[in-house]
């Protein structure tokens, strides 16, 4: 038998693209049970998840790493659970986003998208596609991303764009998309209109400025009005005062003139006019202000649009029309100072909006655009949260979608772009009737005329991306993949695009297909810059995911963002310190990996039967029972992070610290032993790498490889005759009810522990080195036998004498010269009294004493209490044991501390 040797150290760089490329070529990223295979069998359920389409033009940031190692994850422990299991992958066509990109790419040329035209735009685009729109996937499969890949999708391609225009088609056939001016959002900029979802408000310094709307033909009575932007004024149609208003109740239907223009409009009454802000009067620009435009609504108010789509200011400005928007707002102002219309200008937090965007102020205009009448659809959306088919975690967000839901607006779904689905409508120039169709019409419907156009714009990205969880599985066609795949198990996002994306889904998925589109939406957290802020482009990332994935290898990157996440709470960018610790822990496994498998392969069959575990045995099989049945339960209430962090602490502190230094000490045992124990280890470190595995894939697939193909070779083959030939298709341990056995290993190995642990702490602070080996004499009391059974292990790990040292169930008197421990109802002595200062020996028991007198305290309080008549006996006995090893411990303190002279 050759012995079969792990290299030295982890090398992740070339592990990790070999390890995928295996699991690819092993199409281990496709389902087991495929309506494309053989012996498919459609009773089996699926766990599916559609990944949340990262825009083309996108660049790996730290949010991609966080989502696609969760997702992954998520799809691993499903698929090592045996179900089915598919994660569908795809792009976004990213309507702005992209089109910029490609604007800028030709400004660079000198060119503008203008001089260009339509076709030969959409043809730069696409190629600019075909050439980096394969980058962020290529990114995606380094995080390890267990996608299936022949399922790759994308919002334009041929299937999608025809399932988008079915929807269009089947929205309008239904009557609720609509075209109309309204008031929308616009993006002078961009050059087209945002939706709400796009439009981030941030507080900024303003001014408050306060001026005269003087009445017609009065002698220079006039109503005080404040504004933010006084530029609209040029754009006003009435001042409205609340009706109870004694201030200005009587100017109620008479005309003011608006400054500078001339302009009469009339003085309204509104109660949604609030007395108390500013002058309790309210200038009235129904094309600029969502607000007005509704009171214009009751009142039947013209509605003028004072800018144009550039932001500048249209004929209705009069003398101001052509300037800049900011501009206009210091000539306007200036001049009805010099009018002795000016009142006064107050410092005020303005509450500005932004495109989400481009960055820039958005404006409130009037625009003839597309809209989806929202209020069908939101009814089912709202029933199919309530009524809990589907579930969203963390709960907290279930309030936030129904609020959103119950006050929904029409959503404004064209857009003044290239890029994107055109908008499937053509105008006829002859009865000027529209045309919608699911295939590109030739002639008007309505006259049959030629003279049609197809409608300009294009749909919202959040159209498409809508329907993604169907529109991937092939619907409009009832696909075979839509049968079995649909509805998706999970959907997996951040909560900023709960509204976006999240809630559309399902309003369209009931709309289109009958059905809600997933059963769980898991909403995690966002990772927040230093200062607190939201991760994106646009604030520049810290942390650049990609150097990190060079310098420290993926899986610590992983381990770090999931261990740090929980449903819905924001994690701060992780310290390069922590990721580097975690590339620690990685190397951690690799060496216990290193020593397990050496075990094995230098291990010689031996004859087992009858040979008993040792505690140290015991004690690690039960406290693995226990992590599994944790894990399982964490997992199963999707609190990731925590189940990480426990088997991040198991795998350290109990296997790597305690099990393995007691296992060399059996090994050096040899014969059977050492067989035994080698087989422990291997068993171990296997449910280890099990459960590790969808938090940090590489390492661990690249180890049991190596576990597996060592233990093959080893006369321990057995353990592994059955294992697949992939760790990421290996089943998932499977929690098991606690064992009748294992409480008492626990607490003898604990006490082993404490034992050990003591020795040791007054070793490191004696500074006395490891290879000096010490006597001590154990005093045991009851424990006596266990410590006994033990001497072997606890003298190796606590380093001492062991031809000097002894175990007794009691002594006469305190050996001289010796400083007492005491550990429970255990006493330690260990020859070094002359190293030990007596002061300090006195306040270290005293210390130990107050303890132990405080916990006495609080026992027999609670054993005098209510407690003793209430709790089972069971527990109460359990009580009283507690108190009499705390009585016991403090006499024994209180004789070493008598002894001190
Ligand atoms: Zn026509």
């Amino acid at each position: 038998m050759s012995k079969y040797e792990l290299p030295k150290a982890y090398d992740f760089k070339s592990t990790e693209p070999r390890v995928y490329a295996m699991w690819e070529a092993g199409g281990f990223f496709r389902p087991w049970n495929d309506p494309h295979r053989d012996g498919f069998d459609p009773s089996i359920k699926p766990f599916v998840i559609s990944i949340p389409p990262p825009n083309v033009t996108g660049e790996l940031h730290l949010g991609h790493v966080l989502f696609v190692s969760m997702e992954d994850m998520m799809s691993r422990y499903h698929r090592m659970k045996g179900i089915p299991t598919l994660w569908v992958p795809g792009t976004d066509h990213a309507g702005i986003a992209t089109q910029l990109k490609v604007e800028q790419m030709l400004r660079d040329e000198g060119k503008s998208r203008e001089q260009v035209g339509r076709e030969e735009f959409l043809r730069t685009t696409w190629a600019w596609k075909a050439k980096y729109g394969g980058i962020i996937t290529e990114q995606i499969r380094r995080i390890g991303a267990s996608c299936d890949w022949q399922r790759e999708r994308f919002t334009l391609d041929e299937g999608l764009s025809r399932a988008v225009r079915e929807a269009f088609v089947r929205l309008y056939e239904k009557g609720l998309v609509y075209r109309g001016p309204r008031l929308i959002n616009w993006s002078p900029g961009l050059k087209t209109a945002v939706s709400d979802l796009e439009v981030e408000y941030c507080e900024e310094p303003g001014k408050l400025y306060y001026f005269k709307y003087m009445l017609a033909g009065s002698g220079g009575e006039y109503i005080p009005v404040a504004t933010t932007r006084p530029e609209t004024i040029l754009g006003d149609t009435a001042v409205a005062v609340h009706p109870e208003d004694e201030r200005y109740k009587k100017f109620v239907g008479k005309k003011v003139v608006v400054p500078i223009l001339g302009r009469e409009i009339p003085v309204i009454a509104d109660e949604y006019v609030d007395r108390e802000f500013g002058t309790g009067a309210l200038k009235i620009t129904p094309g600029h202000d969502p607000n007005d435009y509704e009171i214009g609504q009751r009142h039947g108010l013209p509605v003028l649009s004072m800018l144009d789509p550039e932001a500048r200011v249209t004929e209705v400005g009069g003398p101001y029309a052509g300037l800049d928007r900011f501009v206009c707002r210091e000539r306007l102002w200036s001049d009805m100072k010099s009018a002795a219309l000016v009142i006064k200008e107050e410092p005020y937090t303005l509450n500005v909006p932004r495109s989400q965007r481009g960055g820039e102020i958005v404006e409130p205009m009037i625009s003839t655009q597309w809209f989806v009448n929202m209020q069908p659809l939101a009814e089912n959306a709202l029933k199919a949260v309530r009524d809990g088919r589907i579930k969203i975690i963390p709960e907290r967000f279930e309030k936030v979608y129904y609020n959103w839901l119950e006050n929904i607006k029409d959503w404004c779904i064209s857009r003044q772009l290239w890029w994107g689905h055109r908008i499937p409508v053509w105008y006829c120039a002859d009865c000027g009737k529209e045309s919608v169709t699911r295939e590109d019409p030739t002639a008007c419907l309505h006259c049959g005329s030629g003279d049609i156009e197809q409608e300009s714009d294009v749909l919202d990205t959040w159209f498409s991306s809508g329907l993604w969880p169907f529109s991937t599985l092939g619907w409009p066609d009832e696909t075979p993949d839509l049968k079995y795949f649909y509805p998706t198990t999970i959907m997996e996002t951040g909560y900023d695009i709960l509204f976006f994306w999240v809630a559309r889904m399902i309003m369209m998925a009931l709309e289109f297909t009958q059905n809600i589109p997933f059963r769980v939406v898991y909403l995690h957290g966002l990772i927040r810059g230093e200062e607190g802020r939201k991760m994106s482009k646009s604030y520049g990332t810290a942390v650049d995911p990609l150097t990190i994935m060079d310098e420290l290898g993926t899986d610590a990157l992983r381990f770090t963002l999931l261990v740090g996440s929980s449903p819905g709470n924001d994690q701060a960018t992780p310290p390069y310190k922590k990721i580097e610790a975690n590339r620690n822990f990685i190397n951690k496994i690799w060496n216990a990996g290193r020593f397990v498998t050496s075990a094995v392969s230098s291990g010689q069959a031996a004859d087992t039967a009858g040979l008993d575990w040792t505690l140290a045995d015991s004690w690690i099989w039960a406290r693995l029972q226990s992590l599994v049945r944790d894990v399982e339960r964490l997992f199963q209430a999707y609190q990731y992070g925590e189940a990480g962090r426990q088997i991040y602490e198991f795998f350290w502190s109990e296997f790597a610290d305690w099990y393995v230094e007691a296992a060399k000490i059996q090994l050096a045992e040899g014969d059977s032993r050492a067989f035994k124990t080698a087989g422990t280890l291997a068993r171990v470190l296997d449910v280890c790498l099990r459960m590790m595995h969808p938090f940090i894939p590489f390492v661990t697939e690249e180890l049991w490889g190596h576990l597996r193909r060592t233990l093959l070779a080893s006369p321990l083959a057995d353990l592994a005759r059955e294992w697949p030939e992939s760790l990421i298709v290996a089943p998932w341990p499977e929690a098991r009810q606690e064992e009748s056995w294992e409480a008492e290993k626990l607490t003898d190995f604990s006490l082993l522990q404490d034992v050990v642990r003591a020795i040791r702490n007054l070793r490191a602070e004696k500074k006395i080195k490891p290879t000096r080996r010490i006597p001590a004499i154990i005093i045991g009391g009851t424990r006596t036998s266990c410590l006994q059974d033990q001497a072997k292990t606890i003298f190796a790990l606590a380093l001492l004498d062991e031809a000097h040292s002894e175990i007794l169930k009691g002594l006469p008197q305190k050996p001289e010269d010796h400083v007492g421990l005491v550990v429970g109802s255990v006493e330690i002595y260990l020859p070094i009294a002359g190293m030990v200062d007596q002061e300090e020996q006195r306040v270290r028991l005293q210390k130990k004493l107050t303890e132990a007198e405080k916990q006495a305290e609080r026992l027999e309080k609670l054993l005098a209490s209510d407690f003793s008549r209430k709790a089972p006996e069971a527990v109460i006995q359990k009580e009283r044991e507690r108190l009499a090893a705390f009585e016991d411990s403090m006499a024994k303190l209180k004789t070493q501390l008598d002894s001190l002279t």
